[in-house]
């Protein structure tokens, strides 16, 4: 079966990468992948399978049946949304939408996904049971399209017994993945304060009250929540990257607008932080005369691999790769909304390394020079296909 995986794969190689320039071509923001989802859907169509259109407005699903289809059903999962971002890559698949990009590697994730469909409509006569695939929309925009596919049913009917997401590394190599068993990212959510107090002459402080300094002492005074109230053992992270008091070298302005991130593992103590902070800001505002406006957005939840899905997965990705090319990860502070269904459903979501030095692909996601070794394509398309044939196979 690895054989044969791996030899369709390398057959289909030339049209998973045609998929994955065209989708390139032409990124579509979050929840508005119209064209996109046409596409999977028209691609998968053409395959032979049927897709359902239209959960969560953009997102399709595919059920692809073994023989003995109700015996067990597995998950995988891609996202399809870009970035509000410029590609300055001078490559002959570049965004034709202008200001749009697909700068996260959810063109490969959706690509490799089609290939996958193709690999294992293939293979529908030598496996039991089910393999739904997941093309869901909005991954980089609160609320998550992950939430939304959720909400509409996608972890029903059925039910699937594991999920596996991949997503591109450009500090992996090409040809190597990465897995990490528990904790993996982190739970985002978008803090934003307006700070008030009573602008005026900079050379009369004792008529004003200064929400600039009353914004210094919050910033400083919330690290606390980090260094002194977060438990040890769980990670956490305070940042603020966004400070505007628009007053002058004499003016103090009457408020001051502050955005950051929190972040962390744990859902008790995300809860337990959010009051904490709210209230702290809340009283050193007030004790020195003014007052703010605490808002948190909630965003994604901690996402936690399945400890022992990921040890399986992980020596799955070892027969088809060799243990040298398969790494384990560190915890990492970013946030993905693959989380969503790690609630719900023993999940994995692992790396697909994109690197190539040699060729100068070594940008990070989010920027506008990434880029992916394509070579990733057909390898990403393969491995999924593998991992979720083993995994039909557990008991
Ligand atoms: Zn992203
Ligand atoms: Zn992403």
């Amino acid at each position: 079966m690895l054989d044969q995986i791996k030899s369709l794969a390398n057959q289909y190689s030339e049209e998973i990468i045609s998929n994955r320039r065209h989708l390139h071509m032409h990124p579509e923001l979050s929840f508005h992948e119209k064209k996109t989802a046409r596409f999977v859907a028209d691609y998968i169509r053409q395959i032979g399978l049927t897709p359902q259109e239209g959960i969560a407005d953009t997102g399709v699903v595919v059920l692809i049946e073994g023989k003995n289809p109700e015996s067990k059903t597995v998950a995988l999962r891609a996202d399809m949304d870009a970035l509000p971002i410029t590609e300055a890559n001078d490559v002959p698949y570049k965004s034709l939408n202008e200001g749009v990009m697909h700068a996260c590697g959810h063109d490969v994730h959706t690509s490799s996904l089609l290939g996958t469909a193709k690999i294992l409509h293939a293979l529908r006569d030598q496996f039991e049971g089910s393999v739904k695939l997941v093309f869901q929309p909005g991954e980089e925009k609160i609320p998550g399209g992950a939430s939304l596919m959720i909400r509409d049913g996608v972890l029903q009917n059925p039910a699937p017994n594991g999920m596996f997401g991949q997503h591109v590394a450009p500090n992996i190599p090409v040809g190597k993945v990465g897995f990490r068993e528990g904790l993996y990212m982190a739970s985002t959510d978008e803090i934003y304060i307006k700070v008030k107090g009573k602008g005026g002459h900079g050379a009369m402080p004792e008529y004003n009250i200064d929400p600039v300094l009353i914004a210094a002492h919050l910033i400083v005074s919330l690290q606390q929540i980090v260094s002194r109230n977060a438990p040890p053992k769980i990670p956490c992270v305070l940042s603020f990257g966004k400070v505007i008091a628009n007053g002058a070298t004499n003016v103090i302005p009457n408020e001051v607008y502050i955005e950051g991130t929190f972040r962390t593992m744990d859902e008790v103590w995300r809860e337990k932080a959010h009051k904490t902070m709210v209230k702290m800001a809340e009283g050193i505002a007030e004790a020195m005369g003014g007052s703010c406006e605490f808002e948190i957005r909630k965003g994604y939840p901690f996402l936690k691999n399945h400890p022992e899905l990921t040890r399986r997965a992980k020596n799955y990705a070892i027969d088809y790769l060799g243990a040298e090319n398969v790494l384990d990860l560190d915890i990492w502070m970013a946030g993905e909304d693959f989380a969503f269904y790690t609630q719900h459903t023993d999940a994995c979501f692992y790396r697909l390394g994109t690197r190539n030095e040699a060729r100068g692909i070594i940008s990070s996601v989010h920027t506008p020079t990434f880029d992916v070794d394509e070579a990733a394509l057909p390898l990403g398309a393969g491995l999924m296909t593998w991992l979720a044939l083993n995994e039909l196979k557990t008991v």
